[in-house]
């Protein structure tokens, strides 16, 4: 059989392995840590159950599709429920929001609780899912980087919503010339950050995020995010694939411009085929030294990164739900913390997530399992133990003024994440969350190709690669790098 190796198993490299052992190799996947799921992973603290990566789950026809796609039934492995509502939402003013799924439902509420018009709260869900639509075939389905891409009749349907595109104004700008109210303007802004980016500067086509939420819906995996992680490999194992753990790879082998394999800390394996899930700047840096490096692409500037504090809590919050977000009272200064001064803002955006509201066994009765985080900048250089102390204190201050109770005397329990360790436990360049960062209007364009151009047999999935950060474009990576690699039949086997 056609041998194909693939280095990491985050979730573009799980969803990778299923895909090429269903076209027929015999997949091998090389995992430098003791476990698969990468930046999606679980632990236990104390009595507490936490998810410590991803938390918010969408396009959950995605991951079905990898079932479906291995002639198995996607509900024997994985279920998942749809949210509603998806956000609490808090502002320092006193001021609550619940997004509920219903974009109906939603507008109404967003009239009631902040005085926005509802009738354009509709059109603005409209608007983005059209930028989607007009867009998705085009920007994340298939690579930038190939004719037949340009040769589409998907581009003529980008081009009909090109004065939808947003490509000279950003997005910050977008949503503040359609909303007065500055609440709801800065949650329409929030959406940058998922794919780590600043809605000062990120352009107006980011605001088709929105859609992939309220349009198409935000779900929650029975039994955590971590099951997406743990069912994509199970089913991975039942098709053969191997997974090597603890066995990082050091050097990708090529002779005469053709991939022939790779090197581990433990040996040498051949493959004609190999994907590299790993952040795209230490494979050029470490695993491909003597080959010329993309530099303009590694240089891009990184997404933000993250502040985590995982708390068990012991007390129960009825006002709170799986996804809340706590605003800062100066959304423009916290960016500009983040992307120009490479600091924390001391009133940050706090988002609390709490899985034991659908999971109860993840916390002790009376208790929740409390998920902090803080946006922050990717890691250069920054004194994190100072930080993740002035930090804390912010968010403590911050949720005990808006929840109207002291938190710091409930905290049972605690651990933290910082983009460091984020660095350290799955080679994340400079421990960003999503690669680089959608800054700019050429982001798209500037995000490594899924494929190498000079180097046959070498493909790249995941998030630092295109199209971008987060678990849904992680999965379309895989897709991407499916379409691309020929049959076995068709590649020379070495
Ligand atoms: P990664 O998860 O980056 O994994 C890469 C793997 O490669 C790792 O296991 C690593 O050990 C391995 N590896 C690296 N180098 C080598 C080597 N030389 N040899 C062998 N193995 C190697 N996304 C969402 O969609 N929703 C969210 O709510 C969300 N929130 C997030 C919150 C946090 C705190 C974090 C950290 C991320 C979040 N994300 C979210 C982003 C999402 O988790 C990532 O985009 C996605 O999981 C990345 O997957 P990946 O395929 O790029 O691989």
């Amino acid at each position: 059989m056609t041998k194909a190796a693939i280095i990491g198993s985050g979730i573009g490299g799980i969803a990778t392995a299923i895909r090429l052992a269903v076209k027929g190799y015999a997949v091998t996947v090389f995992e430098g840590s003791d476990t698969f799921g990468g930046k999606m992973q679980q632990f236990d603290l104390q009595d507490y159950r936490f998810d410590a990566g991803p938390s918010l789950f969408t396009m959950p026809h995605l991951v079905d599709e990898l079932f479906t796609l291995a002639g198995r039934t996607p509900s024997d492995y994985f279920t998942y429920t749809r949210l509603d509502p998806i956000t609490h939402y808090f502002w320092p003013d006193g001021s609550r929001l619940k997004a509920y799924a219903d974009p109906e439902a939603f507008a109404t509420e967003a009239e009631q609780q902040l005085g926005v018009p509802r009738q354009a709260v509709q059109d603005v869900l409209r608007k983005s899912a059209r930028l989607y639509t007009g867009t998705a075939n085009t920007f994340l389905h298939k690579s930038l980087h190939r004719l037949d891409t340009y040769l589409s009749t998907d581009v003529l349907k980008a081009l009909g919503c090109l004065s939808d595109l947003g490509l000279t104004t950003t997005m910050h700008a977008a949503n503040a010339q359609q909303f007065s109210d500055p609440r709801f303007v800065q949650l329409l802004d929030r959406f940058a950050t998922y794919n780590g980016s600043d809605p000062y500067q990120a352009p107006g086509t980011l605001n088709l995020i929105p859609h992939l939420e309220h349009n198409i819906g935000a779900f929650y995996p029975k039994g955590g995010m971590y099951a997406i992680a743990s069912s994509l490999v199970k089913l991975a194992e039942e098709l053969g694939v191997v997974f090597r753990y603890s066995e990082r790879v050091e050097r990708i082998r090529i002779t005469a411009n053709q991939v022939t394999g790779i090197d581990t800390t433990k040996g040498s394996y051949d493959a004609a085929v190999v994907v590299s899930n790993m952040d795209i700047v230490p494979t050029y840096r470490h695993l491909l030294p003597d080959q010329p490096a993309p530099e303009k692409i590694l240089q891009q500037p990184r997404s933000s990164s993250a502040l985590i504090y995982y708390w068990g809590i012991q007390r129960e919050f009825p006002e709170l739900h799986l996804h809340n977000i706590f605003f800062s009272q100066n959304y423009q200064e916290e960016f500009e913390h983040i992307f120009r001064q490479k600091r924390i803002s001391q009133d940050p955006t706090v988002y609390v997530n709490i899985t034991s509201k659908l999971e109860p066994q993840d916390a002790p009765a009376g208790s929740e399992n409390w998920f902090v985080m803080v946006n922050v900048p990717h890691h250069q250089g920054q004194n994190w133990e100072a930080l993740i102390d002035s930090t804390r204190e912010a968010v403590q201050k911050k949720l005990s003024n808006m929840l109207g109770i002291p938190i710091a005397p409930l905290i049972q329990a605690e651990q933290v994440l910082d983009p460091l360790l984020i660095e350290q436990k799955t080679s994340s360049f400079a421990g960003a969350l999503y690669g680089s960062s959608s800054n700019n209007r050429m982001a798209a364009f500037l995000r490594h190709p899924n494929f190498s151009s000079k180097l046959k047999g070498l493909y790249f999935c995941g998030g630092s690669v295109h199209p971008g950060g987060g678990v849904p474009l992680c999965l379309l990576s895989a897709r991407i790098v499916d379409n691309l690699v020929p049959a076995p039949n068709q590649v020379k086997s070495v």
